[in-house]
């Protein structure tokens, strides 16, 4: 049962809720933005063995990768990296290119089924929970994003929002205060970090998600599937 005062509550009460409510059938997951790495380093401060899941689409920038082994290191975690089909990889770019997102929104969100939305909705099968960075402050379709939610897209499972009503300093205090590893693109103009080949650095007067599919010019359209629309719990 969800707590009515949930939605007032603080991230660490929120993750300490979903840890007691759901242990062991929850999981963080996460692209090691700097919203993960807040997740993370106020997880392992309340649960001793977290699960923390992540998605190699294959087409990730080099600093992800130095990103999540300071992560392994620092708090000694495992990190179950969760990697597409082969398959379908293969069949996807055989007929499509490698580069197909560039050519449609049809065929960028082909790629992003194929390369993230699938092993995510493997790595959900038998969780009751999952937590996410996700923040209303992120885009103009996550500005009601609950910090509780019923996940339909992946059988009613509960999505745990902590920080959805952080804003983008609060993130960043929180790492500082904390000295809190990093991605390095973030020093480098990137506010939201994706695949290489679909994410730029961004203008500092620029909405930060700009940067991701950045041809694209439908704004609203501008998420990879991962995210749909939660039903509020
Ligand atoms: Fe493919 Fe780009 Fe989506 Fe990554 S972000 S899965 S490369 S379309």
């Amino acid at each position: 049962m969800i707590p009515q005062e949930i939605e007032g509550s603080s991230a660490q009460a929120v993750l300490a809720w979903a840890a007691e409510t759901f242990d062991p059938r929850f999981a963080l997951v996460t692209s090691f933005a700097a919203e993960g790495v807040v997740l993370i380093d106020m997880l392992t401060k309340i649960h001793s063995r977290p699960r923390v899941l992540t998605i190699d689409t294959g087409r990730l920038p080099a600093e992800t990768y130095a990103l999540i082994e300071a992560i392994r290191e620092r708090y000694g975690l495992t990190v179950e990296v969760l990697f597409p089909q082969t398959e379908a990889v293969e069949v996807m770019t055989r007929e499509h290119g490698v580069n197909l997102f560039y050519r449609s929104v049809e065929a960028r969100k082909f790629c992003c089924d194929v390369r993230k939305v699938e092993p995510l909705g493997r790595a959900l099968v038998g969780l009751d929970a999952w937590i996410t960075g996700l923040r209303r402050e992120q885009a103009i379709t996550r500005g009601d994003v609950g910090k509780v939610e019923l996940d339909d897209d992946h059988g009613g499972i509960a999505k745990v929002n902590p920080l959805a009503d952080w804003s983008w300093d609060q993130v960043w205090s929180y790492v500082r205060a904390h000295e809190l590893p990093y991605n390095a693109l973030h020093d480098r103009g990137y506010p939201s970090i994706g695949c290489a080949p679909c994410t730029r650095a961004v203008e500092p007067d620029e909405d930060i998600r700009a940067g991701r599919w950045w041809w694209e010019q439908d704004g609203a359209a501008k998420e990879c599937g991962l995210h749909r629309k939660g039903r509020h719990a």
